[in-house]
């Protein structure tokens, strides 16, 4: 069912299917907060070369797939569409733990910017302790 799903998404997109993109969806889509590139690394194992780790990650944030979440400190990459994409989702950031988890945002925010300034994003992000701490 997965690896169905993993499939499609590469192949819509006309990425190649390569062992690496398949471990990286697998290990995306099983995640239940957002990674660091670290986290990344050390659950692929030592051998994956960091620049192919790296090109890999760009190629799919290019390609919508996944989204990088730079406001912990250390970016940090989950799956689907980011916020610029008009995917409106907020983060929530625990404090103790750092870890940065993907939230559904539900009804419209507004906020008033001052008259001649362009929004061009609007990121929302909630601060606060998550249940595993
Ligand atoms: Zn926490
Ligand atoms: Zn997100």
């Amino acid at each position: 069912m997965k690896h169905a799903m993993i499939d499609d998404l590469l192949q819509k997109r006309g990425l190649k299917r390569t062992k690496l993109r398949i471990a990286l969806l697998n290990h995306f889509l099983s995640a239940k907060h957002a990674l660091s590139y670290l986290e990344i690394k050390g659950a692929l194992g030592e051998n994956v070369d960091k620049s192919t780790l790296y090109r890999n990650l760009t190629t799919f944030e290019e390609a919508g797939i996944i989204h990088r979440i730079d406001h912990s400190g250390v970016a940090k990459y989950a799956f689907g569409k980011g916020q610029n994409d008009g995917h409106h989702h907020a983060h929530f950031v625990c404090d103790q733990c750092e870890t940065v988890y993907c939230v559904e945002k539900t009804g419209a925010t507004t906020i008033n910017v001052p008259k001649g300034f362009k929004t061009k994003v609007v990121q929302m992000i909630i601060r606060g302790t998550c249940s595993y701490c």
